[in-house]
């Protein structure tokens, strides 16, 4: 496994190539912006950690144009506290991100967790069916069980409850969840994610004590496999 470190604080280079290399990952890396984007297109890595404040060209705009020609996994490494960091960069097709300063066990776990859920193959689905715990969810009849009982949804509630368990372990900005479900059309506020993050809840009996659906403050939802955390 490959992975490109576009970082222009060569402490933190030095800090990342060191731990990572000691992990068995190969490591290259690159301080700015616009030579970080030219490597990452060679499509010759299977992961990007992507360091927004850059040089040249700031992280947010790397990942833009990444995105037009590449899928490649990328986690963002972001400012504390910058929520519309972490939202644009969501937005924009990063994978994951984590927030400076992180410990290296955290990073790791989000490393191993994105290029898990970039293999189709190590996608947690058997057959048709889509689970997580007793939760059940049947792509091709849309019906949903819990524990074995029958849960109900409407056509929004269970769009949206497939979407997210689709990409779990990924955080899921309103924004995302609202072009996915309500289509890109939907002239309506936000909100109604939320309204309808409640419904769901409701319906599955999800609660405190046993969380599926994560509220994730001031950016959006995600499910998380906490079967599969280190
Ligand atoms: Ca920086």
């Amino acid at each position: 496994m490959r992975i490109l470190i576009i970082e222009d604080e060569a402490e933190i280079v030095r800090f990342l190539t060191l731990e990572l290399e000691h992990e068995g990952y190969q490591t290259a890396s690159c301080a700015n912006g616009r030579g970080g984007l030219e490597l990452a297109l060679t499509g010759e890595y299977d992961l990007v950690l992507l360091d927004v404040m850059l040089p040249e060209l700031n992280g947010i705009e790397v990942l833009r144009r990444l995105r037009k020609e590449s899928g490649v996994p990328v986690i963002l490494v972001t400012a504390r506290d910058a929520v519309m960091e972490k939202v644009n960069g969501l937005d924009t097709g990063a994978n994951d991100y984590i927030t400076k300063p992180f410990h290296i066990e955290e990073l790791l776990a989000r490393i191993r967790m994105v290029l898990r859920t970039a293999d189709p193959a190590a996608q947690g689905t058997q057959g048709d069916a889509l689970s997580l715990g007793d939760l059940v969810v049947a792509p091709s009849s849309r019906q949903v069980t819990r524990g074995g009982e029958r849960v109900d949804l409407t056509k929004t509630q269970y769009d949206l409850l497939e979407y997210l368990l689709r990409n779990r372990d990924i955080v899921l900005t309103r924004d995302q969840i609202l072009n996915h479900v309500w289509g890109y059309s939907y002239a309506g506020s936000s909100n109604v994610v939320d309204v309808y993050v409640r419904y769901v809840r409701n319906r599955i009996r999800d609660t405190d004590e046993n969380r599926i659906i994560e509220t994730v403050r001031g950016i959006g939802y995600v499910i998380r496999d906490k079967t599969r955390q280190e």
